[in-house]
């Protein structure tokens, strides 16, 4: 039996199941899904909008890519974006368009990702809409958040330490990987289907590395594909107190690092023995024949925080360098 299409069950039936499955009352959602728009309260001071859309062909491939990790994606990025100005996530709007053809099936998934990550980050889903396209899927979510105090890219002074959340490179080896690999990873935010040891086996045999090379274990590249299929944003809380300017790392370290100085009209050091690079990055990134430090200086989609202070409070975190005076 062949799944419907989202065509055949129509665009009234989907909005029905969204309304079923994310509509929320809460102290802050007067109005959810189902009306002209949503009714929110100002939850403090400041209100954090954001927008991110994520396009086929462009920003993901279903060859490499499962809905529910473009479900999962989508929420995470933009929460990553409100994060980085140090505030809280609390309401989503989500647009999907896709061909009339796409298998009622996919939606579903796509679904089951989007409230993984919304249950993850405590969002609500307030509204979006739905279209169909002539050709390629697109998704576009819209994150609102709330903060006391917001932290920005320009404020960093020279003096400043440069700190960042967690290890770098991961996602863009994870990349590689999916690249060789040539096939979707069923991978969710809770485990895995439960015979993906197996069939990572198999994946293995047909990579054709190199019988010379060390065998790469499920639990090796296990993170690094998870890192890059179902990234998590970084909760700033802890940091807001100290960090003088903050930005994710979506781009790359450079680009990003690059981005903050510009805007605080600084320039950076930094060092090379200092960037954290995971054990299993560096031993995949080996039997792949990729730079672990060119990986993670350049390679992009890490949504960790980069961010600078005065260093007195801050720990738990990798200090990678300094802000210095010239840009
Ligand atoms: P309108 O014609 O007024 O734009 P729609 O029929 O597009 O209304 O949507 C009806 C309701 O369903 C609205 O509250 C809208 O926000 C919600 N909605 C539509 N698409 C989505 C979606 N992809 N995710 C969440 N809510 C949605
Ligand atoms: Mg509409």
């Amino acid at each position: 039996m062949t799944s419907p299409t989202i065509s055949e069950i129509g665009e009234l039936a989907l909005i029905d199941e969204l309304k079923k499955r994310f509509d929320r009352r809460s102290r802050d959602v007067t109005v959810g899904i189902g009306d002209d728009a949503a009714v929110l309260r100002p939850a403090a001071k400041h209100l954090l909008a954001t927008t991110d859309m994520i396009v086929e062909g462009v920003h993901f491939d279903l060859r490499f890519v499962t809905a529910y990790q473009l479900g999962f994606k989508i929420i995470s990025v933009n929460v990553s974006d409100i994060y980085a100005m140090g505030g809280i996530p609390r309401h989503a709007l989500l647009n999907i368009a896709a061909p009339a053809r796409t298998p009622a099936e996919f939606i579903h998934a796509l679904m089951d990702g989007v409230g993984d990550a919304l249950a993850h980050y405590r969002v609500v889903l307030v509204g979006g809409d739905l279209s169909s396209s002539k050709g390629d899927i697109s998704l576009s979510a819209t994150l609102i958040g709330s903060a006391g105090k917001f932290i920005r890219r320009r404020g960093a002074r020279a003096g400043d330490r440069i700190y960042v959340t967690g290890m770098l490179g991961d996602s863009a080896c994870g990349l590689y990987l999916l690249k060789r690999i040539k096939n979707t990873v069923p991978i969710y935010l809770r485990g895995a289907k439960w015979n993906i040891k197996s069939l990572w086996d198999k994946m293995w045999k047909e990579l054709h590395i190199g019988s010379e090379q060390p065998e790469l274990s499920w639990r090796t590249v296990e993170p690094l594909l998870r890192r890059h299929l179902l990234p998590e944003a970084r909760n700033p809380v802890g940091i807001i107190g100290d960090a003088t300017s903050m930005i994710d790392v979506s781009d790359g370290l450079l680009i990003d690092l690059t981005r903050l100085c510009d805007e605080s009209g600084t320039g950076a050091r930094i060092y090379e023995e200092r960037i954290p690079v995971s054990a299993a990055m560096r031993k995949t990134a080996g039997v792949l024949g990729l730079d672990p430090l060119n990986l993670a200086l350049t390679g992009g989609e890490d949504y960790e925080l980069l961010f600078t202070g005065v260093g007195k409070k801050i720990n738990k975190l990798t200090y990678i360098g300094d802000i210095t005076r010239h840009g």
